[in-house]
């Protein structure tokens, strides 16, 4: 064993998996710039009171911060999440609104390492700042819908409430706080210090001993003004039209305090369901004024990026990409031939790898095998004497011979180039 590993919870992210890794992100980055979307990188640390505005009655806040005094006595944390950071970004540069943006990248909270739950784990998330258009709302969930088909996800159901204006949740609240009291001792001991601090947050309980108290609770609905009301049912009508399905799930309520009208969450259906959220957000308001900035309107939701890959391996689509090289050189004449021929290719737009120390032309072809190069490119002193060079096709059909041959040296690119035409068809067909 050795002395260093991984602290728990993190994780080295390695070949192929990081390919896997970096496209997620890729394909996320697409879906979104293509509506309009700009990437935003907030520091990976920021003053602790602006994650605090996430909210005391969370855990994130209460017990999973990441948070220590820095050299200059100053009190930070790394990042739980992104939204807070978006928000102080915004308060910070003041851009023109609607601000839409989008982050990818780590957060960290100190949570007990579990499959699909880490220390230090990957989001992708939008958020939109300054506008209030139940069609935006509409927006929002239809990329975060979009983005799973275009991972190949099918088993996915989206689970949309309102928690209607603040004065509805307000009244609502209250209910339920006469409720939970009346009827706390049916619930779990964790459910009523969360009953303390906020009544909405019990809802959100996965633990069963509180699953009957839960079903009996007065439900958000009734509490819903005639604007509430109004903006929930267009959410739903432009679902609709984009022909997006949904369930409503009146118990879908959202960590943060400040949020509003339209929540919502992805599930992933071949997951367990204690931690079958890919991810979830909603609308919420005051979050900026928190920070220092003036009222505005915010909307978005953050992506899982561990348990959308476990949903991934679940329903076998999304598999890590090929990143094999084109072409690996061979060189049996002390590696200077192969130092220029790999540069020139490599110059030329092909992936291109190579052998070093020497090897012999045995342990270099293996090395080209194991590269999954679709060329070897081979020069030996026989070559450099005649002015050729050697091309091999490494994956050809099974049960057929190799069929090398030599090129002029200084055809290498055209023939290079044809050669990997052929063979890619022949992969390929
Ligand atoms: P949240 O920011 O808590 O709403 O989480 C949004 C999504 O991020 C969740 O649905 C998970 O997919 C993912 N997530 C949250 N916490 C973790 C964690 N500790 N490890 C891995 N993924 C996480």
């Amino acid at each position: 064993m050795p002395e260093f590993q991984t602290s728990p919870g993190m994780r080295d992210i390695l070949p192929p998996d990081s390919a896997r890794w970096r496209r997620f992100q890729a394909v996320f980055a697409s879906v979104v710039e293509a509506a309009g979307y700009g990437e935003i990188m907030p520091p990976l640390m920021e003053d602790l009171g602006v994650f605090m505005r996430i909210g005391d009655a969370t855990d994130v806040v209460t017990k999973e911060m990441y948070d220590f005094v820095d050299k200059g006595e100053r009190r930070v944390a790394l990042r739980p999440e992104q939204t807070a950071s978006v928000c102080r970004a915004f308060t910070q540069h003041r851009p023109l609104t609607p601000w839409k943006v989008y982050y990818s990248g780590p957060n960290f909270r100190y949570e007990k390492p579990q499959r699909g739950r880490y220390r230090q784990f990957d989001q992708v998330g939008i958020e939109v700042l300054g506008a209030d258009d139940p069609y935006l709302d509409v927006e929002v969930i239809a990329l975060g819908w979009e983005f799973y088909r275009r991972l190949g996800l099918r088993r996915v159901d989206l689970l949309l409430n309102s928690l209607g204006e603040p004065e509805d949740r307000a009244a609502y609240v209250e209910a339920l706080q006469t409720y939970f009291d009346d009827n706390s001792g049916a619930l779990t001991a964790q459910s009523r210090v969360t009953l303390a601090k906020n009544p909405l947050r019990v809802l959100d309980s996965k633990r069963s001993p509180d699953a009957a108290v839960i079903a009996a609770a007065p439900r958000i609905g009734a509490f819903y003004s005639p604007q509430a009301a109004a903006h929930f049912e267009q959410v739903q009508n432009g679902l609709t039209d984009l022909s997006i399905p949904f369930t409503i799930d009146t118990t879908l309520v959202r960590g943060l305090d400040y949020y509003r009208r339209t929540t919502f969450e992805f599930q992933g259906g071949t997951l367990e369901s204690a931690q079958n959220a890919l991810g979830g957000g909603g609308r919420y308001d005051g979050l900026v004024e928190s920070l220092g900035g003036p009222p505005t309107h915010g909307i978005g939701f953050a992506l899982g990026l561990d348990r959308t890959l476990l949903a991934c391996d679940d329903e076998g689509v999304f598999a890590a990409p090929d990143t094999s090289v084109d072409i690996f050189v061979v060189d049996t004449t002390g590696g200077r031939e192969a130092l220029r021929i790999t540069a020139e290719l490599r110059d030329c737009g092909f992936a291109t790898d190579r052998a070093f120390e020497n090897r012999s032309m045995k342990a270099q072809m293996k090395a080209a095998d194991r590269s999954g190069a679709l060329l070897a490119v081979i020069i030996g002193s026989n070559e450099v004497e005649a002015g050729t060079v050697v091309v091999r096709p490494l994956r050809q059909p099974i049960g057929e011979a190799a069929r090398q041959y030599d090129i002029p040296r200084d055809t290498l690119v055209s023939e290079v180039t044809q050669a990997l035409v052929k063979a890619v068809r022949e992969a390929s067909a």
